[in-house]
């Protein structure tokens, strides 16, 4: 083949791709106008005036890669071990408690008020935001606008679309501030827009419930959260247990519940020792089992405390991370069996250790942040290849101390 040929084929390849890929483009923005016109009836029977819904709609682009996200959540593809690594790990506690000395004053009024302790609170600020610091950089109209009109859960998106918008009808925050996860989530507490028209309260009373800017709220609106779920607050969330020799693995289950006078008697025990009974649980408790790795794992006896902290997000590692932070705060260790793994997954300072050593090695990864994305995983895959280790693109300590 001609030189001319092959460079004719490759501009007319690359013309068909332009092509092509515009015709995508256009055609997503024109369905995408069309839905948003279609839902503007359904946003007023909802509350939102033309004015307002005009004025947020007009000219929106959808944001495609919000749609990647949805199919790609953490707290459900990681392994628990991994997932809990980067959340509760010793900086989280550091921070954590300082947070605790800092607003100590705040969260005082806020048990009193509500029935939550400061650790808990301070333990859902610290997973949800990093203690306010990572509130999502999203624009949440455009972002609940895609979700409303593409993907797979547009009828749940559609209801916090709207509600984001009646949000930014009552003035509560500037529009370019309205900013926060993929999933429209926001602010320090990480309140869907629906979760905050219902439980979002002023805690500092300055007459505003300002979830993004005040620490004060942020904590008293995690309170409330937590209360209106069923908090009791002279219960724990749950303590570690062990498993008698056969026991049946069809007793675990979060909703498998029994009170604990009834898994005492079946040889569940706290790992510790002591009466599974005591420490704020009573023998009439309603309790479940958790086994986030198996039976070769921690198990957990689980209380109301970790349904509602469950209601917070929808993932028992998530509750697992909140639960394991709280008590992290209150002094108390790790958990006493280890996970199952001769790999363990990374805190975020050795997660940023791990991109100094990949960026030392030429790989380009963009900031180091402790956030291992595409670009950190490729460049892990290409040095677990380089190593003879397995090729999975995860940073566990074998790849750390391997790279060290
Ligand atoms: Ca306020």
């Amino acid at each position: 083949m001609s030189t001319f040929t092959a460079n004719f084929a490759t501009r007319v390849r690359a013309f068909t791709v332009v092509l092509v890929t515009t015709c995508i483009g256009t055609a997503h923005a024109t369905e995408f106008t069309d839905c948003l016109l279609n839902l503007q009836s359904a946003a007023q029977s909802a509350g939102v005036n033309k004015a307002t819904y005009e004025k947020h709609t007009q000219g929106l682009q959808p944001d495609l890669t919000v749609l990647q996200k949805l199919d790609y959540q953490p707290e459900f593809k990681l392994a628990v071990w991994d997932y809990l690594a980067g959340l509760v790990d010793e900086e989280r506690v550091t921070d954590g408690k300082q947070g605790l000395a800092q607003h100590a004053d705040t969260l005082k009024k806020v048990d009193e008020k509500f029935g939550v302790d400061a650790a808990t609170v301070v333990a859902v600020w610290g997973v949800e935001s990093n203690f306010g610091r990572a509130q999502g950089k999203y624009p949440l109209t455009q972002a609940l606008a895609t979700l409303s009109c593409m993907g797979r859960r547009q009828a749940f998106f559609r209801g916090e679309f709207f509600a984001a918008l009646r949000i930014l009808q009552g003035g509560h925050f500037a529009p370019e501030k309205f900013v926060g996860s993929w999933a429209g989530a926001f602010g320090q507490t990480q309140f869907m827009p629906s979760t905050f028209e219902r439980l979002a309260v002023d805690f500092d009373g300055d007459g505003r419930k300002d979830l993004i800017d005040s620490a004060a709220d942020a904590l008293g609106s995690t309170a409330n959260f937590l209360k209106q779920g069923g908090w009791q607050s002279t219960e724990p969330w749950g303590v570690e247990v062990k498993l008698p020799e056969g026991f049946s693995a069809a007793l675990i289950g979060r909703k498998l519940k029994k009170p604990v006078a009834e898994w005492a008697r079946l040889g569940v025990a706290r790992v510790g020792g002591g009466a599974l009974a005591s420490g704020g649980v009573t023998a009439n408790a309603s309790a479940a089992l958790i086994a986030p790795a198996g039976v070769a794992g921690p198990v957990f006896l689980v209380f109301r405390n970790f349904d509602v902290i469950y209601g917070y997000n929808a993932s028992e590692s998530y509750g697992l991370a909140i639960a394991h932070l709280s008590d992290r705060l209150r002094d108390r260790g790790a958990f006493v069996t280890p996970w199952p793994t001769d790999d363990p997954g990374l805190s975020r300072a050795e997660r940023r250790e791990l991109q100094t050593l990949l960026t030392k090695r030429g790989h380009e990864i963009g900031e180091i942040d402790g956030m291992l994305g595409e670009k950190s995983r490729a460049a892990i895959e290409k040095e677990q290849a380089r190593l003879g280790q397995k090729v999975s693109g995860r940073a566990g300590a074998k790849l750390l101390a391997a790279m060290r």
